[in-house]
């Protein structure tokens, strides 16, 4: 065949291969081989440049599909600039006595040599394209990689039976404040490489962004996972060896088997909800997504939706629970509780002060029942009616707030109320940071004359050493820490009781004891030297009406 013949039907063969929807590489290979044969060619080689600058810094790729090792002399180079200013070479070789070429020769082997540089940047296009498509910048899997991951799965179903998880990490702003940014970033990709070594090629992991990841795995990998999630130590991977505790908040979905995906958000929204709902929660928690769950998150939103126009519509009213003097029977005081009255049902605060206090939207209702508290007593005040001291529950979301305490103030000098009539009930803090909050907070109302409680002393992690440290003026034993009678006077709650009670006093604090239902209760507290108590054995929480005839009673018979 003569040359011209050749050329026309390896230039054919080579518009096929590198024109074809799915590339083949070996029959790619086998052709430049022909190619290079049939030309006297020792090499061909392409480089690619992302711009010019990198190719004047020689900082690029390299790609040489024949080599014979003889290479000695160019015989072709051309050098394509393309739209996106990337550069591309290709430079073709010949053994050191060849002949110089013909021009028709030169022009054949320069147009092969174009189709092949197209095709070289069409495919490191594409091939960006995947990596920007399907990872981020700092080349993790991203969502669209997870969602092709699902979708190849689903379609194979394979699906059915595997485990979902979301993750966000523990405090990872703490840990890069504690070791640098740097160290942070290397510690986030040796986590995602520990848990794609334990998921292994049966699963998948992604990040979402930040310190967030989702995936599937194995249930037969569910061990290794999980105890990844709960806390691993994590090293930056330097030489230090030095290592720091990762924890994770998981929300995990067990998907049934069989399982069909119709949306990714079959998967996705249960995810997202237990991971969620294990972030609330202390520490490297674990929370496995069920059907109540939807619920409650559906019953959050819609009380977050409707809050706002229900406190406009003053849906909001305060019950006033007494608190009674067990020696005189005599009524010393009440506390305001929250009820929602909502299409004439009474919706109870477990029901949305929890959520109320997810935002600051709790801040709201607080200020909201401060004010009507302060507005009855006025009017009681103005019916010369005898009245008592009303404690508010404050949410300490308030305490980072700077103007708290004035807002405190200003509201009850808005009623002229005296400062005495009001105590402001808040529970323990546990962290040093809002114990200066607190602190704050209780000296200026000290200062002002307004009353302060220890709410739910007893719950959580109680010490009385927190307690002494600031003037209190009140402290409120929570329900769960009343012995249920004196009969086992040397039970361990019996005995812990009486010293917190004796403890109490001594530091002058002054005692309520809630939650207190039955008479063989209040002989527990009568043993004590407990004056004060509150409970449904005298009254519950009353609505406005009926404690006024509290008020105007004064005593318990
Ligand atoms: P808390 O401040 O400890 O209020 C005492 C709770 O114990 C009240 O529940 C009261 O009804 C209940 N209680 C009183 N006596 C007894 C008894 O003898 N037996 C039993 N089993 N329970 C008794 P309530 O009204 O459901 O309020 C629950 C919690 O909601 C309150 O606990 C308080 O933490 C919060 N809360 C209520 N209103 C407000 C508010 O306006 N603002 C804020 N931030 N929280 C509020
Ligand atoms: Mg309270
Ligand atoms: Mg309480």
């Amino acid at each position: 065949m003569a040359k011209r013949e050749i050329y026309g039907v390896l230039i054919e063969r080579l518009i096929q291969v590198t024109h074809q929807m799915h590339f083949d590489r070996d029959l790619y290979v086998e052709l430049i081989h022909e190619i290079c044969e049939v030309y006297h060619l020792a090499k061909g080689a392409i480089e690619f440049y992302s711009t010019p600058m990198m190719e004047s810094l020689g900082k690029g790729e390299y790609y040489c599909d024949f080599d014979n090792g003889k290479a000695e002399r160019i015989v072709l180079r051309e050098r394509v600039v393309s739209t996106t200013k990337a550069v591309l070479i290709g430079t073709l070789y010949a053994e050191k006595g060849d002949p110089d070429r013909e021009t028709e020769e030169l022009n054949q082997l320069q147009n092969m040599l174009r189709i092949i540089i197209g095709f070289v940047s069409r495919r490191r296009l594409i091939a960006t394209l995947e990596k920007f498509g399907f990872s981020d910048i700092d080349g993790y899997n991203n969502f669209r990689a997870f969602a092709r991951y699902l979708d190849i799965e689903n379609v194979e179903n394979r699906l059915g039976g595997k485990v979902a998880f979301h993750i966000d990490l523990h405090n990872f702003g703490m840990v890069n404040h504690e070791i640098g940014r740097e160290n942070g970033d290397k510690v986030l990709k040796n986590y995602y490489m520990m848990l794609q070594e334990a998921i292994g090629d049966k699963g998948f992991v992604a990040r979402l962004g930040g310190d967030k990841f989702i995936g599937v795995f194995d249930r037969k990998v569910k061990r290794a996972v999980y105890d990844i999630f709960t806390g691993t130590p994590v090293s930056y991977g330097d030489e230090s060896g030095n290592r720091v505790l990762i924890t994770a908040a998981a929300g995990i979905y067990m998907l049934p088997n069989p399982f069909m995906m119709k949306t990714y958000g079959d998967i996705m929204d249960r995810i997202m909800i237990a991971s969620s709902t294990a972030k609330r929660e202390a520490g490297g928690s674990i929370v496995v997504y069920d059907d109540k769950m939807k619920a409650r998150k559906e019953h959050v939103k819609k009380v977050q939706a409707e809050f706002r126009e229900a406190l406009k519509n003053e849906e909001f009213v305060v019950y006033y629970q007494p608190k009674v003097n067990i020696d005189t029977k005599k009524l010393s005081g009440s506390e305001a509780l929250c009820r929602w009255i909502k299409d004439k049902n009474i919706v109870p605060p477990i029901e949305f002060i929890p959520i109320l206090e997810m935002n600051t939207d709790i801040c709201d209702l607080d200020f909201y029942m401060l004010d009507h508290v302060c507005s009855d007593i006025r009017r009681w005040l103005d019916e010369g009616r005898e009245v008592v001291r009303v404690s508010v529950n404050f949410s300490r979301k308030h305490l980072v707030s700077i103007d708290f305490l004035d807002r405190i103030i200003s509201t009850i000098d808005k009623y002229n109320v005296p400062h005495k009539y009001i105590e402001v009930e808040l529970t323990e803090t546990t962290t040093d940071v809002e114990f200066n909050d607190l602190k704050r907070v209780v000296c200026g109302l000290q200062k002002e004359g307004v009353w302060t409680a220890v709410d739910d002393f007893g719950v959580g992690y109680s010490s009385l050493n927190l307690i002494k440290d600031l003037p209190w003026n009140v402290l409120k034993i929570d329900k769960s820490f009343v012995p249920k009678s004196v009969d086992e006077e040397d039970s361990i709650s019996n005995k812990m009781f009486k010293h917190v009670i004796a403890l109490a006093h001594d530091i002058g604090l002054e005692l309520v004891i809630e939650g207190v239902e039955t008479l063989d209760q209040l002989d527990v507290l009568r043993l004590n030297n407990c004056e004060i108590a509150q409970g449904y054995f005298f009254d519950r929480p009353l609505p406005l009406k009926d404690f006024e005839d509290r008020l105007t009673q004064m005593v318990y018979s």
